[in-house]
């Protein structure tokens, strides 16, 4: 399990961030190099590489960073779209080792990703 990864120092306070969102399971912060107008990387504390990592009773986080993503939605008043966005391992793109998913809005997106 990835105890150290840059985003459970952010979880613990160790790299100052300021945090949007935060309850038991899940925070929300904004992405240091933000890829669209609102770029938002929701995490959950739990510190593991991928969703295939999670067991069956762990579903409730997943379930928890989609519930935080329909409330910012909401207050951001995100009403012409978004894109939510897991990177998984090498060929999906991931580069933190720690799951989290990314809420992307303000700009129209391309299909398919490159
Ligand atoms: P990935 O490429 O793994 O899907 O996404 C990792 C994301 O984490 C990238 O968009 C990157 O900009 C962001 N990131 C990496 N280090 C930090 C950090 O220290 N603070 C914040 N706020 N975002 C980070």
């Amino acid at each position: 399990m990835p105890e150290d990864s840059i985003f459970c120092k952010i979880r613990d306070g160790q790299i100052p961030t300021p945090k949007l969102f935060e309850n038991d399971k899940v925070f929300a912060i904004n992405d240091i190099n933000p890829v669209a107008p609102t770029h938002i990387l929701i995490i959950p504390k739990l510190s593991k590489a991928n969703i295939d990592s999670y067991s069956i009773s762990e579903l409730d986080i997943i379930a928890s960073m989609f519930e935080v993503a329909k409330q910012i939605i909401h207050e951001k008043r995100l009403d012409n779209g978004y894109r939510l966005v897991i990177n998984s391992g090498k060929n999906g793109g991931q580069t933190v080792d720690h799951l989290h998913m990314h809420l992307l809005a303000g700009r129209e997106f391309s299909w398919p990703p490159g």
